[in-house]
């Protein structure tokens, strides 16, 4: 513990990765060290792996120089990150990796065997062990020079578990995961569903920032978020027993009242705005009744936005026709804070930016706000980043004083989780807050 107080916004950690893999899907276009998108070039020797620059290279050599020949002996294959991101964590532990310490205060240290690895859940959970399998067979493919540097069975298994449960997404400015790694020290860290505090990167360096004050730095009351929080808790729950196994018991979780809120239904007397629980005979606010027929129409309107989201979900680009059916069919029947609405709303903004429909992508981002901010919390990078993205059409469409309002609520909030001297931000929203004044004038 340090006596220091915590203040919102203040970074409380900066790690680098003990392990990490750029997604294949980014081989070509983004740096296998710092992660950046440009221009690359490959490695001579394997072919598999580019760089930015010599001195990306240098860096990278230390870790690549182990795999760089097994990834050359598959080559032309492509290997599944999850089976790359192994073999660097197999060879990295074989070539001293085990001593290293990640700190998370200036006593406080972890080491990789001090990672969870829930060794006991993965073993008797089928899907696991079928995935592991399939890893394993590509680790022996590409070992297949040097059979001894595959671990046995358990050994293996002890390092998918604890890639597994502490394995981070690396996210671009954008939020848009672009690589996979393990950092050590940061795995001290808890979930919940209502965080106290936020990972974000800068290439391949995690920030940890305070979303609230706090009178000490205390690890054990420091809490990110592992999950996609536009979810029920029901499907929040799911989520982290699968992919963690274990039961969240975080205040929001245990709320009755958000569940019912994420699907509620709207009052079919347009002058109320409670929420109706579409169960009920009656609004508990004005008494109006629902029908059997209004039930009828709400349950249909749920099951076609989720079959539409479901298909959409793996599809980089949505489509804003089925956004658009989906939301007219939604009106007057949703809540505007039912979760499924909001994740409609969110994937039309996405889509009509997609397409350059400016006006749309407008109006379906403000509607999205008020969601956003309910289920991802205040401080949220993805809060944030709705106001740039609404900032930055604003000031195309030439709504200056609109624009200037979304681009201060970004600073604000995207200060505290990335820090005011993030690239995001320098690179990115302040040059338009600047356009914003100028063009003001
Ligand atoms: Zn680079
Ligand atoms: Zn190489
Ligand atoms: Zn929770
Ligand atoms: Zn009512």
């Amino acid at each position: 513990m340090d006596g220091k107080s915590v203040k919102r916004g203040q970074r409380i950690l900066t790690e680098k990765p003990f392990a990490f893999v750029l997604k294949s899907q980014y081989r070509l276009e983004r740096c296998d060290n710092c992660l950046e998108a440009t221009k690359v070039r490959k490695c001579s020797n394997c072919r598999y792996v580019s760089y930015c620059n010599r001195s990306c290279q240098t860096q990278a050599w230390a870790q690549h120089k182990h795999e760089c020949p097994f990834l050359k002996s598959i080559h032309p294959r492509i290997v599944p990150d999850a089976a790359r991101m192994l073999c660097r964590l197999i060879l990295r532990l074989q070539h001293g990796g085990d001593l290293i310490r990640g700190y998370y205060t200036e006593h406080g240290s972890r080491k990789f065997r001090d990672l969870m690895s829930h060794y006991a859940e993965i073993k008797n959970d089928p899907k696991r062990l079928e995935h592991l399998d399939s890893l394993h067979a590509v680790l022996t493919d590409m070992m297949a020079d040097s059979p001894s540097t595959v671990p046995n069975k358990s050994e293996l298994m002890s390092i998918y578990g604890r890639l597994i449960t502490n394995g981070f997404n690396v996210l671009d400015a954008e939020m848009n995961s672009i690589a996979t790694a393990i950092y050590l020290g940061v795995s001290i860290t808890d979930h919940s569903c209502q965080p106290n505090a936020v990972a974000t990167f800068e290439g391949n360096e995690l920030h940890i920032h305070a979303l609230e004050d706090m009178p000490c730095l205390d690890w054990s009351k420091i809490f990110i978020s592992y999950i996609d929080l536009l979810n029920t808790p029901e499907q929040r729950r799911q989520d982290l027993k699968d992919h963690y196994y274990f039961l969240c018991v975080c205040s929001k979780c245990r709320d009755p009242k958000e569940a019912r809120q994420m699907t509620a239904a709207a009052c079919p007397n347009r002058k109320c705005s409670a929420s109706i629980n579409i169960e009920w005979n009656n609004c508990k606010r004005c008494s109006v009744g629902i029908s059997p027929k209004l039930r009828n129409a709400y349950n249909e309107i749920m099951a076609l936005t989720k079959h539409n989201l479901e298909a959409m979900k793996d599809v980089a680009c949505k489509y804003l026709d089925v956004c658009k059916v989906c939301l007219d069919k939604q009106a007057g029947l949703m809540h505007p804070l039912n979760v499924w609405h909001v994740k409609t709303l969110d994937a039309a903004f996405e889509a009509a930016i997609e397409v350059g429909k400016w006006e749309e992508a407008l109006d379906y981002g403000q509607q999205l706000l008020p969601g956003f901010q309910m289920y991802h919390g205040q401080w949220n990078p993805l809060v944030g980043l709705l106001h740039m993205k609404l900032g930055k059409i604003q000031l195309f469409e030439r709504h200056h004083k609109e624009a200037s309002h979304h681009l201060e609520e970004a600073q604000r909030i995207l200060s505290v989780t990335h820090g005011r001297d993030h690239r995001l931000l320098v690179e990115q929203l302040y040059p338009l807050i600047f356009q914003a004044r100028q063009e003001a004038n």
